[in-house]
């Protein structure tokens, strides 16, 4: 491998890549019997093979819900503090072992080492937070209507989780389903993205090692339609716990709502941050761009799009693209590079396209947009990080989840439409404003139609605060949080006589 900085990760991808690995199933490692693999390559230099993983059929998604149906009998009824326990350990292992998981979470998705290791140190936060809920599983205790009589409610595990996640947050995102699904009681049968399901073999690998029974927890890796279809649709799994695109999200919907699955849907995201007044126009553009641009832009939470106070927009757009030209695009194992590849070509080509739309709609590209070409870019997915102004709310660029580094500014008369514009999208995950004043910023909290709302910071979330969106960005309970109880368990409500 030919680079500007020869790394530790590179020499570990060199011994540790281009293994076979099977399916993790009831505590084994099995292959599929379509007899077929599926190989991923470094999305930072896309000759290198790193690994190949099992084309799965619904006969090995069948095995897999079987054995999480056979393992919920007894780990349902282990003590909650005692699956804390194991969760404990299992975090422990997350940290311990981040210098390797980060390398090939780099390898598989493209972002730059520094983003891999904050993920799985996140990832570990999360799951302590759910490893301390297994043991607050509350419910309530009411009087009864007749003398003699109390009434309780209680919370039981749902049972088999389907657990499907993206390719953009491949450790987090798993992880962020699993811990609370064990931490309530429920096991998993767990597909990740066809893109990066190298991570996701680890962290099997550490769920045992941490002592998670065999069956508990599974891995079936495959595409959608021969992997995830079925397990949808699998009638002993009881919830789906799904991470993508809100068409994907709906198709579920439609699939779970037949048999009366829960489904748990985080999905896409147009998220605004709306400036209205600040100190330091500085430290704005550096909040907005690290949250713009970080994954290269292919966060659910990005924002993607800037709505402006006419009389602040020349200062703040000169602000943002000085902190976007500071962003050195690189391999994810470059020393100083901020931003990787796009996830693959097909992904770039994509973003690519909404380049173009932008610039036929009349949008000014002021800043980047290019493909990057010629030495180590010639290996992957690599485009300038771009930024678009003249942008107005009803430009396909400014309504769209682009899902890639490009950041609109729109433009408005008055705090009014501000709000309006913010607004006016289909989607509702993730949004901030900026301002001085404290009535705006209660105001903006109330009428923002979003899941998350962030005052004077970036769209960055909280291991522990309940993460999810409305419209057309989410449903069903809000993951991380204590929140995940809705989704992971089911009342009972009990009547005592005596
Ligand atoms: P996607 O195309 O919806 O795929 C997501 C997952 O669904 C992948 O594992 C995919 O498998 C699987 N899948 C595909 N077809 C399926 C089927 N018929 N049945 C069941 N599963 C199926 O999304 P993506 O392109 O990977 O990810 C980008 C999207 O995710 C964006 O819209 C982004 O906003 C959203 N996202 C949301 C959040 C959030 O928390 N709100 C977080 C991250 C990403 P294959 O990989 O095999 O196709
Ligand atoms: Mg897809």
């Amino acid at each position: 491998m030919t680079s500007t900085t020869t790394s530790s990760m590179v020499e570990w991808l060199e011994k540790n890549g281009a293994k076979t690995y099977g399916n993790f199933i009831n505590g084994e490692w099995v292959t599929s019997a379509s007899g077929e693999t599926i190989s991923i390559y470094n999305a930072s230099y896309k000759d290198q093979l790193i690994a190949s993983f099992q084309d799965s059929t619904e006969e090995d998604v069948n095995n897999a819900v079987n054995a999480a149906h056979n393992a919920f009998k007894s780990w349902s009824k282990i003590p909650g503090p005692d699956r804390a326990f194991i969760l404990f350990k299992f975090a422990d292992l997350l940290e311990k072992n981040v210098d390797e998981l980060s390398y090939m979470l780099s390898a598989e998705q493209g972002k730059v080492l520094a983003e891999s290791k904050g993920e799985i140190l996140r990832a570990a936060k999360e799951v302590r937070f759910c490893a301390g809920e297994a043991s607050r599983v509350e419910g309530q205790t009411l009087p009864g209507e007749r003398p003699n009589v109390w009434n309780s409610t209680v919370r039981k595990p749902i049972g088999v989780i389907a657990a499907i996640a993206p390719w953009n947050f491949p450790v987090v995102t798993p992880v962020r389903k699993i811990a609370p699904a064990l931490a309530y009681g429920c096991t998993v049968v767990y597909k990740p993205a066809s893109d990066t399901p190298w991570t996701s073999v680890r962290l099997m690998e550490l769920f045992a090692e941490a002592g998670v029974p065999a069956g508990v927890v599974n891995l079936v890796v495959g595409s959608g339609s021969r992997v995830g279809n079925p397990l949808v649709k699998h009638p002993l799994v009881k919830g789906i716990s799904f991470t993508g695109s809100t068409n994907m999200g709906i198709q579920i919907n439609e699939l779970a709502a037949k048999r009366l699955a829960k489904t748990q849907l985080e999905l896409g995201g147009k998220n605004p941050a709306v400036v209205l007044s600040y100190d330091d126009v500085e430290n704005v553009a550096k909040q907005i761009t690290g949250a713009a641009f970080a994954c290269s832009g292919q966060r659910c939470t990005a924002i993607s799009r800037v709505v402006v106070l006419k009389e602040r927009e020349q200062e703040l757009i000169e602000a943002l693209v000085s902190e976007i030209k500071k962003i050195k695009v690189g391999p994810s194992w470059e020393d100083g590079a901020a931003m990787g590849p796009l996830v693959n070509q097909e992904h770039l080509e994509t973003v690519q396209e909404y380049i173009r739309i932008g610039q036929s709609e009349g949008a000014k590209l002021l800043y980047g947009g290019d493909i990057l070409s010629g030495g180590e870019y010639e290996k992957g997915a690599y485009m300038v990080p771009a930024i678009f102004t003249d942008v107005t709310a009803s430009m396909r660029i400014a309504k769209e989840e682009i899902f890639g580094p490009v950041l609109t500014v729109i433009s408005v008369e008055n705090k009014d439409e501000a709000f309006r514009v913010a607004n006016d999208v289909d989607y509702g995950l993730a949004s901030a404003i900026f301002t001085k004043d404290l009535s705006e910023a209660y105001k903006f909290a109330d009428q923002i139609e979003a899941g998350m709302v962030h005052v004077n910071h970036g769209t960055a979330s909280a291991a522990h605060l309940p993460f999810g969106g409305t419209k057309q960005s989410g449903f069903g309970a809000f993951s991380i949080g204590g929140s995940n109880a809705d989704f992971f368990t089911e009342l009972k409500a009990v009547y005592f006589q005596y």
